[in-house]
């Protein structure tokens, strides 16, 4: 990855396969749920890298609804803040739950924007534990990101973190298709 300035949506949208607590961004998006108490998964694992003071700034909180962010310190993360998202749980696809996912990526970005944050690191929402099929919540993800780039000349970069090969190559082929379709 490079800090060189760049321009265009598609140079400030970056996607790579790794885990999350180890990349250095201003701000880190947790795949939280509306406990904001952590939980299984990525969300887990964020709490045990991150530590107790970010647990505590999360129980003060007092939970967040599905589709909304919040936004705490990041505590021994490799971040300034964490951003907790919650996705939407799969439940077939006629809940919401993709206009749910989607409002989720839109209020992490207001976050990103309110605090000034330059650059910031997502994980692919609701795609695990909560079971939403990657190949419908990629296009929304990806949207999502090049339209905050788009709005949002300050935000230096935006990087999609998946957790593997085949989820990485679900939003490479995603990001292709929505290029050609410009
Ligand atoms: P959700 O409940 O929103 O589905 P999960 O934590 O189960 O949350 O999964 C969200 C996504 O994060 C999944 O695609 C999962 O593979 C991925 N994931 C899990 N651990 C990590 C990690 N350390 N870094 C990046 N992505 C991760």
């Amino acid at each position: 990855m490079t800090d060189a300035p760049c321009s265009t949506e598609t140079d400030r949208l970056v996607l790579i396969r790794g885990d999350l607590t180890t990349v250095a961004a201003d701000a880190l998006v947790n795949a939280a749920n509306a406990s904001l108490r952590g939980g299984g998964g990525l969300d887990g694992a964020m709490h045990r890298a991150a530590g107790p003071e970010m647990r505590a700034e999360c129980l003060k909180m007092r939970g967040c609804p599905t589709g909304e962010a919040r936004i705490t310190g990041a505590g021994r993360l490799p971040a300034r803040q964490v951003i907790h998202a919650v996705g939407p749980m799969w439940r077939g696809g006629q809940h919401g739950e993709h206009a749910l996912l989607a409002s989720c990526y839109r209020h992490a970005f207001l976050l990103v924007q309110a605090h000034g944050l330059r650059t910031v690191a997502f994980p692919s929402l609701s795609t695990g534990l909560y079971g939403f099929p990657i190949e419908e919540a990629a296009p929304i993800a990806l949207r999502a990101m090049r339209e905050a780039l788009a709005r949002q000349p300050a935000l230096e970069r935006v990087t999609a973190v998946l957790f593997t090969d085949a989820d990485l190559a679900v939003y490479q082929r995603t990001l292709a298709q929505l290029d050609s379709a410009r």
